[in-house]
C-alpha cells in the first residue's frame, strides 16, 4: 500500500554511502536449495575441482555457496560500480497518467551504461576474479550481444583478453554490437565456427546453420578448457550471476525504504533468470523468512516458455553437451525459438535458483506474445522517453496489465518492475513491428514434446 507523507521524486537515487557493500545470496534463505550441477559422465554433483577446470576459482566457491547470506563486494568492484551505479528507481508518473491508474508504478533502470543492460553488474565481478586468479583471459558466448559487450568493457578495464563467440545470425544482423565489442578490444568469432572441434562437428551436421546460444556456449567452453590461462564465463543462469545481480534488488529495497514505500508486486523479465533473480532476491528472502509478502512475477515470451510450459528436469545447458547438467525448467537443449522471434529471452532453460523458487510457489510466471510486448514498448517509450530493450518490455507489458487491473478495482498498489536495458541495437525488430510485419509464433505441444524427448534420463 502507498504511503505518501514524503513526496516521491521522479528518480530516486541513493547516495554513494547508501550503496550496498555486500551481495545477498538468496540461497541461504531457501529451505529447498537449488539442485546441484551434475557431471554428465558420472551423474554425480560437480565438485569444486571439476568446476575449477572451466570456471574461475572464486566464482566456483560462489556457485557452490548455499549458506552465506551476504558476500562482501570487493572494493575494486564497488569502485567500478560507482561509475554507473546506483541506477535510478524511477517513478513512472507519466505512464500512470497515461493509463489513468491509481497504481504507483516504479521501474529500476539498468540501461545507463554503454553495454545498455544490467549484464555489466556480473561482467565486472567475473572479470575481476579472473584477473585476481592471474588468468590471461576469458571466453564466453553472446546472443543478442549485450553480455559480450558488457564483458568486453569489464575485460578492457582490467586488461584481460576476451574471446566472444557470437551467434552467427546476430553477428551478421547486429554489426554495431560486434563493433562495440571490438572497440573494447574483444575478439569476436561468429558461431558455429571452424576454430573449435565442437564448432566443426555442428557445422558438419548442420551446414548453413545460423547458430544458437547453445552452440556458442559449447564453443566458448572448449576454447577456454583447451588453452592455458583461460576460463569460461557466463552472463546468466548460474547461481553466481544471480548473486552479483542482487545489487539491483538491494538498491531497489534501500530506495523504497528511503521513501517508506511498500512494494506490493515485483515484476521482471526472465531469459536465463539473472536480472529477475537479482531484482527479487532481497524481496524473495523476506518472503522466505516469513517477514513480508509480495507478489513476484516472472515474464517470458510465449515463443520460448520455459517456466510456463517447460519441464522441471536435469538438462544440458548447451547444444554440444559439454557443460554440466543443470536442474531447471527447460524446453530441452535442442529447442530453438522460431526465427521470427525477435524479442530476446531465447535460452531453453531457466536458472536453477529461479526454477526452485517457482517450484516452491515463491514466484509466479506469465508468458506474453511479442506483438503485445512491442506495443507496450512503444507506448512506454512515448510517455517515459526511454527506448526499452525488447527483453525489458516483457516486464513493461505485465506491469501495464497489472496497473490496468488496479484501475478497475481502484487499488493503489505499488508495482515495481525491472527495466533491464535499452533497445538501440534492436531496431530491426522495432522496424518489423512498425511495418506491421511482426508475427507471433507459439510452439505447439507436439513441438515441445519432441524437444522434451531429448532430455537426459537422470534420477
Ligand atoms: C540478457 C538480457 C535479459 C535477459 O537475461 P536474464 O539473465 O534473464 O536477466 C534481459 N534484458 C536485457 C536488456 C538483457 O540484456
Amino acid at each position: 500500500m502507498k504511503n505518501e507523507k514524503t513526496p516521491i521524486p521522479y528518480k530516486i537515487y541513493l547516495e554513494e554511502s547508501e550503496m550496498p557493500k555486500q551481495w545477498y545470496n538468496v540461497r541461504a534463505d531457501m529451505v529447498n536449495k537449488p539442485a546441484p550441477l551434475l557431471n554428465p559422465a558420472t551423474g554425480e554433483p560437480m565438485t569444486a575441482e571439476e568446476l575449477g577446470a572451466v570456471f574461475c576459482e572464486e566464482l566456483v566457491k560462489q556457485e557452490l555457496n548455499n549458506d552465506d547470506r551476504y558476500i562482501d563486494i570487493p572494493q575494486e568492484i564497488a569502485d567500478f560500480y560507482k561509475m554507473y551505479r546506483p541506477s535510478p528507481l524511477v517513478r513512472a508518473y507519466c505512464l500512470e497518467e497515461k493509463l489513468q491508474t491509481p497504481a504507483h508504478i516504479y521501474y529500476k533502470f539498468e540501461g545507463n551504461n554503454t553495454s545498455g543492460s544490467h549484464k555489466l553488474n556480473s561482467a565486472i565481478a567475473q572479470a575481476y576474479y579472473a584477473k585476481k586468479q592471474g588468468l590471461k583471459g576469458v571466453t564466453t558466448e553472446t546472443g543478442a550481444g549485450q553480455w559480450g559487450t558488457a564483458l568486453s568493457m569489464a575485460c578492457s578495464y582490467l586488461e584481460l583478453a576476451c574471446d566472444v563467440y557470437m551467434v552467427k545470425v546476430s553477428y551478421e544482423q547486429k554489426p554495431f554490437r560486434r563493433e562495440v565489442m571490438r572497440t573494447y578490444g574483444a575478439n569476436v568469432t561468429p558461431s558455429p565456427s571452424m576454430t573449435t572441434e565442437v564448432g566443426k562437428r555442428i557445422l558438419a551436421e548442420h551446414p548453413g546453420t545460423t547458430g544458437s546460444l547453445g552452440c556458442a556456449i559449447s564453443e566458448a567452453v572448449e576454447s577456454a578448457t583447451s588453452r592455458e590461462g583461460y576460463r569460461y564465463v557466463l552472463g546468466s543462469v548460474l547461481n553466481q550471476v544471480l548473486l552479483h545481480q542482487s545489487i539491483i534488488g538491494e538498491e531497489t529495497k534501500t530506495a523504497l525504504e528511503k521513501y517508506n514505500i511498500e512494494a506490493d508486486m515485483i515484476i521482471g523479465c526472465a531469459g536465463g533468470g539473472s536480472n529477475l533473480g537479482g531484482l527479487i532476491s532481497p524481496f524473495a528472502g523476506a518472503k522466505l523468512r516469513g517477514e513480508k509478502d509480495y507478489q513476484i512475477i516472472a515474464v517470458e515470451p510465449k515463443s520460448c516458455p520455459s517456466l510456463t510450459r517447460g519441464k522441471y528436469a536435469y538438462d544440458f545447458c548447451d547444444t554440444g553437451k559439454v557443460c554440466p547438467l543443470a536442474k531447471m525448467y527447460t524446453l530441452g537443449s535442442g529447442f530453438i525459438p522460431s526465427p521470427n522471434h525477435a524479442g530476446g529471452l531465447r535460452y531453453h532453460g531457466m536458472s536453477s535458483t529461479v526454477s526452485q523458487l517457482y517450484e516452491d510457489g515463491v514466484l509466479e510466471a506469465r508468458a506474453v506474445e511479442q506483438t503485445e510486448v512491442f506495443q507496450a514498448a512503444i507506448d512506454f517509450a512515448r510517455v517515459e522517453g526511454i527506448l526499452p530493450a525488447p527483453e525489458s518490455s516483457h516486464a513493461i507489458k505485465v506491469a501495464v496489465d497489472e496497473a490496468l487491473k488496479c484501475k478497475e478495482t481502484g487499488e493503489e498498489k505499488n508495482i515495481i518492475f525491472g527495466l533491464t536495458g535499452t533497445g538501440y541495437f534492436d531496431m530491426y525488430a522495432y522496424q518489423a513491428f512498425n511495418d506491421g510485419k511482426m508475427t507471433d509464433y507459439i510452439p505447439t505441444d507436439e513441438e515441445l514434446e519432441a524437444s522434451f524427448a531429448t532430455l537426459p534420463q537422470i534420477g
